[in-house]
């Protein structure tokens, strides 16, 4: 089973995608990482995807990508009475940290770190930014604020202090937990929310070693004064709007969603676009024209995947925001400008082997009729670097390791296969010549531009470029 498209698709699981025939329909219509959210469901409900997505890449015979998004200090309001108070503008209103159950006049915020980091004049968002107060006094247990934006104030929403930096780690004790729980069950990627700093990564990459890849969500303004920093400590970034779009306003989203893909292109860093890409599909069988241009620029963009959530995590139609996500994403590569749009901001190659092998790769592919460029790899880096020149074909990443095969199901352009490795050149281009016919890359007579390493079986070798007819 192969796809017909480049870019990769990210479906996050939920009451609404949970039993196996759900799973399968949403893989089999396109879905090639699936997310299980953190934020929200028990271990076991966890547990049971992650159980049911093997169960399922077993039946198919496909590697698929499993991601545990990790909540991180998503900060929360305490509860309210009857579960939602009116705040009305102009009036006071007061945060402390008494889990007292909250009113009109005051509620609880349950973080300490937050008291000691705001000031007069500092602007708390509540509720992805529906209601705004600004902190008139501040002392180390409460805060005395005025109601900027009002309206109804619910319990356990989601508060925002853009431009804060807070000195909390983007892991809390729920995500330890939680953390070791993903590992537990073996998830290729691990996504961290709420990064600011490099040391969060450093202190992440301590935790995780070498059991899961990282992905870094970008969605506090710090973190992009980092950038460059963060993108060489992760496996992967995510350009995460839902909260980077509360914490800075909305009209600057789109610039930044062009650097941060940049950035993580030039660094042959896979990147992914995320959260309300297909939003009203949340209730409607058809997107709106207006989300298929927003999918459609992620690729123009260059972006390695496109994420769903809700809709397909709690949606109606979960099986037709991923099927519409791959016709959006076909159309786009399919349109004749579209290479030269993402060619337009490609980085020049490192003086590395490898990379002088990926860049000879993409320029056999672009010179002769090929079929597919495929590449042998153990670790998946020769994978990354064919992938960040962007060729005009298809990447057959043949790979000993299960757990990269795994892991590159996020990345752009490949089609990974878990093989044996092999040990000569005859070899070598027999089982690509096989594995690219039977995978549907290429016919009798096709050229295949297959990458290796030499001595064979030796991982960080990738040193010869063979280009081979598909002779039987
Ligand atoms: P979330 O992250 O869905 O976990 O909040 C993505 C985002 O903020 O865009
Ligand atoms: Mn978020």
């Amino acid at each position: 089973m192969r796809r017909s498209r480049k870019a990769k698709i990210v479906a996050t699981l939920g009451p609404a995608s949970s039993d196996k025939e759900e799973i399968r329909a949403l893989f089999s219509c396109g879905a090639d990482v699936f997310r299980l959210n953190f934020s929200h469901g028990s271990h076991e409900d966890h547990k049971a995807r992650y159980d049911t997505i093997r169960e399922i890449e077993r039946e198919l015979d496909r590697p698929i990508g499993i991601m545990a998004d990790m909540q991180g200090p998503k900060l929360r309001i305490g509860t309210v009475r009857d579960g939602a108070v009116d705040l009305e503008a102009g009036q006071p209103f007061r945060l402390d940290l008494d889990p007292a159950v909250g009113d009109e006049k005051r509620a609880c915020l349950p973080h300490h770190e937050i008291f000691a980091a705001i000031s007069p004049g500092t602007s708390l968002l509540i509720d992805d930014g529906k209601l705004r107060l600004e902190v008139q006094e501040s002392t180390p247990d409460h805060a005395i604020t005025k109601v900027v934006t009002g309206g109804p104030l619910r319990d356990r929403k989601g508060v925002n202090l853009p431009g804060v930096i807070l000195p909390i780690s983007p892991l809390t004790e729920k995500d330890r937990a939680d953390l070791e729980f993903a590992l537990g069950l073996g998830v290729d990627w691990v996504a961290l929310s709420f990064v600011q700093r490099p040391e969060d990564l450093t202190e992440a990459r301590r935790l995780i070693g070498d059991r899961a890849a990282i992905m870094t969500k970008v969605e506090k303004p710090a973190a992009l004064d980092c950038l460059p920093q963060l993108v060489a400590l992760s496996d992967a970034m995510m350009v995460a709007r839902g909260d980077l779009g509360v914490e800075m306003p909305p009209e600057t989203i789109p610039a930044r969603q062009k650097q941060i893909i940049h950035a993580s292109r030039l660094s042959g860093v896979p990147v992914v676009v995320a959260t309300q890409m297909l939003e009203s599909m949340i209730t409607a069988p058809t997107p709106t024209r207006a989300e298929a241009s927003d999918v459609a620029t992620a690729i123009y963009d260059g972006a390695d995947a496109v994420m769903l959530s809700a809709e397909t995590a709690a949606g109606d139609y979960p099986n037709e925001a991923v099927s519409i996500m791959d016709r959006i994403i076909q159309s786009t590569e399919g349109d004749p400008s579209y290479l030269g749009i993402i060619h337009a901001r490609d980085g020049e190659a490192e003086a590395t082997g490898a990379d002088a092998i990926s860049t000879a790769a993409a320029q056999v592919a672009a010179t002769i009729a090929t079929a597919a460029i495929v590449n042998y790899t153990m670790s998946g880096s020769t994978a990354l670097r064919a992938a960040r020149q962007r060729p005009n074909v298809p990447i057959l990443v043949l790979t000993n390791e299960l757990r990269t095969a795994r892991r590159l199901a996020v990345l752009w352009g490949a089609h990974c296969v878990h093989t044996e490795d092999v040990s000569n050149t005859q070899e070598m281009v027999e089982k690509a010549s096989r594995i690219a016919v039977r995978e549907g890359f290429a016919n009798l007579g096709d050229n295949l531009a297959i990458t290796a390493g030499v001595p064979f079986k030796t991982p960080g070798t990738t040193n010869m470029l063979r280009i081979a007819k598909v002779d039987h």
